[in-house]
C-alpha cells in the first residue's frame, strides 16, 4: 500500500492500447500505424476532458520508443523506457501544458530543443496538451516545425477544444476525435476496479456513478474516490445518496410531469431548481434524454419491459407518467434534446437554450394534443410536423 492516496485515475491509467477504454477504433489505427512502421509525425486528439486523450499520447509514445514492443504494436511496458515514460520522467519525451507554456519564446525554445537529437531513444516525442491555448505567434512558430519537421520528432497535440486550433495546424496532423465513453463500459471498468480495491459494490450504485461521470472515465473516477474516501467497505445506493444526495429519477418525473402537462412556467421553475441542486445544463439535459428514453421504452415494450433499465423503485415513476405520452410525442421531445445538446458545442450560451428548450418540450406535448384533436384518430402523424408548427 502506498503511504499516500493516490487518485484512482493516474493508479489505473491505461498502459497499452488495448486498456484504453471506449476508444477501441482509435487504439486499433494507432496500433496498425505502429505495426506497420507508418506512424505520422503529428497527431492530433481531440475529445472532451476524461475520455483518454493523454493516456493514450503516452502510450503512443511509449509504443514508438519502446525497444521491445508486442508484435500487435503495444508497448512491453516493461523496459526502462516504458517506465520512465510512464512516470513522466523520459528526457525523450517532453510534456507540455499548453494553457501555461503559450507564449512564442516558449515555442521558439522548444523548436530549438527539438533540432537536437533524442538522448537515447528513437524519437524525441513532444506532448502538448491544451494546445488550443497557444497564443497566435505561438502557432506560427509551431506551424514552422510542422512544415519542416526534424526527423527524430513526432508530435501529439491534445485538446478539448479543436474549434481553437488554426486549419494550418489541423491540415499538418494526423487527428482522431476521441468519443465520450459509453456509461456501461465506464460502469464494466469500475466494476473492475472496486474488485482490485476489494471493495464490494452494488451494480446500481456502480452505475449511478457511471452516468454521473457524463462520457468522461475521468470524472466517474473522481466520484469513486470520493466514495472510497469515506472507507465503506460496501458501496450502496444509500451510501451514494448520502454523499450525493437524492438521484435525480424523482427530480426529472417532476420535470416531465409539468412537460406532460404543457404547464411551461412549472417547467421551467422545475428545471431550474435541478440547476440550483448543481447540475450543469449538460447534466440536466442528459437525464433528461435518459428519462425519456425510459418512457418511450415503458410506452412502446409495456410496464414490464426488461429494457427499463432502472432500480425496482424507481419504476413506478415511468409507469405513472406513460399514460401521458404517445411514442411518436416522446420520440420527437427526444430528438429536441439532442438538437439542444448539439447546439451547446456551438455556443456558449448555454442556459438561454435550455430555457428555450424547456419551454418548448412543454409546448410540443400540447401541439401534439391539438393535432390529436384536429387529426381525430389519427395519431399517428408524423414528428417532424410537430416542429413544423411551431409558431409563436
Ligand atoms: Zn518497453
Amino acid at each position: 500500500m502506498p503511504d499516500a492516496y493516490t487518485v484512482l485515475a493516474r493508479r489505473y491509467r491505461s498502459q497499452t492500447f488495448d486498456e484504453l477504454v471506449g476508444q477501441e477504433a482509435i487504439a486499433q489505427t494507432l496500433k496498425n500505424a505502429i505495426k506497420s512502421n507508418r506512424v505520422a509525425h503529428a497527431f492530433l486528439f481531440t475529445g472532451t476532458r476524461g475520455v483518454g486523450k493523454t493516456s493514450a499520447a503516452r502510450i503512443l509514445a511509449k509504443a514508438v520508443n519502446c525497444p521491445h514492443r508486442t508484435p500487435e504494436g503495444n508497448p512491453c511496458g516493461q523496459c526502462d523506457t516504458c517506465k520512465a515514460i510512464a512516470r513522466g520522467e523520459d528526457m525523450d519525451v517532453i510534456e507540455i501544458d499548453g494553457a501555461s507554456n503559450n507564449s512564442v519564446d516558449q515555442i521558439r525554445e522548444l523548436r530549438q530543443s527539438a533540432g537536437i537529437r533524442p538522448s537515447h531513444s528513437e524519437f524525441k516525442i513532444y506532448i502538448i496538451d491544451e494546445v488550443h491555448m497557444l497564443s497566435t505567434g505561438a502557432f506560427n512558430a509551431l506551424l514552422k516545425t510542422l512544415e519542416e519537421p526534424p526527423a527524430h520528432v513526432k508530435f501529439i497535440f491534445a485538446t478539448t477544444d479543436v474549434h481553437k486550433v488554426p486549419a494550418t495546424i489541423i491540415s499538418r496532423v494526423q487527428r482522431f476525435d476521441f468519443k465520450n465513453i459509453a456509461t456501461q463500459r465506464i460502469a464494466e471498468h469500475l466494476t473492475e476496479i472496486v474488485k482490485d480495491e476489494q471493495v464490494q459494490a452494488d451494480a446500481d450504485a456502480l452505475h449511478r456513478i457511471a452516468r454521473l461521470g457524463n462520457g468522461s472515465m475521468r470524472d466517474a473516477l473522481s466520484i469513486l474516490d470520493r466514495v472510497l474516501s469515506l472507507g465503506e467497505k460496501h458501496i450502496t445506493d444509500k451510501i451514494l445518496e448520502d454523499l450525493l444526495g437524492k438521484p435525480p429519477t424523482a427530480a426529472i418525473g417532476q420535470l416531465v410531469d409539468a412537460i406532460s402537462q404543457s404547464d411551461a412556467a412549472a417547467a421551467i421553475t422545475r428545471a431550474d431548481a435541478l440547476l440550483k441542486e448543481g447540475m450543469g445544463v449538460e447534466g440536466v439535459l442528459s437525464e433528461l434524454i435518459e428519462f425519456l428514453r425510459n418512457l418511450m421504452l415503458v410506452v412502446t415494450c409495456g410496464n414490464d419491459t426488461d429494457l427499463l433499465d432502472v432500480p425496482t423503485e424507481a419504476r413506478s415513476t415511468f409507469t405513472a407518467l406513460a399514460g401521458r405520452f404517445d411514442a411518436a410525442t416522446l420520440v420527437h421531445l427526444i430528438t429536441l434534446c439532442e438538437q439542444t445538446l448539439r447546439a451547446f458545442k456551438a455556443s456558449t450560451m448555454h442556459r438561454p437554450l435550455f430555457d428555450a428548450l424547456i419551454v418548448r418540450l412543454s409546448l410540443s406535448e400540447q401541439f401534439s394534443s391539438i393535432r390529436q384533436l384536429l387529426a381525430g384518430n389519427n395519431a399517428n402523424a408524423s414528428t417532424p410536423q410537430l416542429a413544423g408548427q411551431k409558431k409563436k
